[in-house]
């Protein structure tokens, strides 16, 4: 080769080794650049990787697409209660209630989180020592670059606190309702009781007028045959005490109504005075000589009085009741006692022969139109308010009521009054 063309062929080679110089230059300075670019990629994924542990308040783990767990984070131990190598490799259906799990719903939540890319809800959740928290839920699908599912990112929230808070704040809001309810049926029921007692009260006073000018001429007529002006008629005679009882009769029914609507508005009131439980059990007997001359009335009294702080009227009307009981509850001839004794309280017991009261009814015996089930038999008809009554105005004194009874054999009323203080 001539000399200028050996030169030209070195000047080639020369150009082509800086071009592949340049090249290798080139190719080193990418490769740095990717090395530093894989270093940086790798210590962000650390740092992801260690935020991600890190983390208290969330529970933040992978799950493969059968949701079976990869990772677990410090939050995760926190909130569930399990270490990391007691749960990576089981699956997150574990978490959830035995119906929940027996029903699906761990899988099918997986399904709409790949279908839809997400899944959010709040529920209950179980931890480890089987406690439950509410948890707020959020699974996020993870697909790679081919669109392939690769598993699932499940974050999770202890909401228990807030939810505690919701529903106390729900409960307080429901019995406020509640309350507002049972005010308002309360205003509506004292509505009810003093339009009755009205009615009541009104149709009371009509009654009294008429019944009280009958009781006058009735007594009237009594006492002029009394004294012969008629003649020492006893046809005559009979009868008309028998309208005078009856009336009065009528009399005590409406104090009984009045009575009854008073104590439903809380407005009677007791006039009390000292009185003499003996001398008042002679005299309710005593009017009573008409309608128990059909039966065979016995008096167990003290030589001394037995003195209470007493309202007349009510008391009259509490004996009243419980004789016209034991007489319309047993059969004629039959014995009724009424015993009077002082110990540290005032007592009278009436007792009688009669059909007795089943004894699984006693306790319903003084609440108002209660009639025990073998009342309507043949033994006459009634409100079932008087032992209500009775009940309500022995109460008002201070006193208590008992009842023992034996179906076929009988009842025993009992009364304890507090004695009057000075006696
Ligand atoms: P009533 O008007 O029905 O007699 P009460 O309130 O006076 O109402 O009595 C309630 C019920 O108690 C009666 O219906 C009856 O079943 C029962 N009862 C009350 N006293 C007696 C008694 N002495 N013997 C049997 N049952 C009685």
């Amino acid at each position: 080769m001539s000399e200028p063309l050996q030169h030209t062929a070195i000047e080639l080679l020369r150009a082509r080794l800086d071009v592949l110089k340049r090249a290798v230059e080139d190719t080193e300075a990418i490769l740095d650049q990717y090395l530093l670019t894989q270093a940086a990629l790798k210590e962000s994924e650390e740092r992801f990787r260690l935020l991600v542990a890190g983390v208290k308040d969330y529970a933040i783990f992978m799950l493969d697409i059968d949701g079976t767990i990869l990772s677990w984070n410090l939050g995760a131990q926190r909130i569930k209660g399990y270490r990391p190598d007691e749960i990576i490799g089981k699956n997150f259906a574990i978490f959830y209630l035995p119906e929940e799990q027996h029903s699906q719903k761990p899988a099918n939540e997986l399904v709409v989180a790949a279908r839809d890319g997400q899944y959010q809800e709040e529920g209950w959740r179980v931890r480890k020592d089987g406690s439950l928290f509410w948890a707020n839920v959020l699974i996020t699908a993870v697909f790679d670059e081919a669109g392939d599912l690769r598993g699932f990112a499940k974050v999770t929230r202890d909401m228990t606190e807030r939810k505690r808070a919701d529903d106390e704040r729900e409960r307080l809001h429901q019995s406020e309702l509640e309350l507002e309810r049972s005010r308002e049926a309360q205003r509506q029921r004292d509505l009810m009781l003093q339009l009755r007692e009205h009615f009541l009260t009104t149709a009371a006073h009509e009654l009294r007028t008429p019944i009280t000018s009958l009781v006058g001429y009735a007594e009237l007529l009594e006492r002029r045959l009394q004294h012969s002006e008629l003649g020492d008629n006893e046809r005559i005679q009979r009868p008309v005490h028998a309208i005078i009882e009856q009336a009065n009769r009528l009399n005590r029914m409406t104090t009984t109504f009045l009575d009854h609507a008073r104590l439903g508005t809380g407005s009677l009131v007791l006039q009390r005075v000292p009185t003499d439980l003996v001398r008042f059990v002679v005299e309710i007997v005593e009017q009573f000589r008409t309608l128990a001359e059909w039966h065979n009335v016995q008096l167990v009294l003290p030589a001394e009085p037995v003195l209470i702080e007493g309202d007349d009227l009510r008391l009259e009307q509490v004996l009243y009741n419980l004789l016209q009981n034991a007489m319309k509850y047993s059969p004629p001839q039959s014995i009724i006692r009424i015993e009077v004794w002082r110990d540290e309280c005032a007592n009278i017991r009436i007792a009688d022969q009669g059909i007795g009261i089943p004894e699984q009814e006693l306790p319903l015996l003084f609440d108002q139109f209660y009639r025990a089930t073998n009342a309507s038999g043949g033994s006459g008809t009634g409100w079932g308010i008087g032992l209500h009554i009775v009940k309500e105005l022995v109460t008002a004194h201070g006193g208590t009521v008992d009842v023992t009874s034996v179906v076929g054999a009988g009842t025993t009323f009992t009364l304890r009054f507090p004695l009057l203080p000075s006696s």
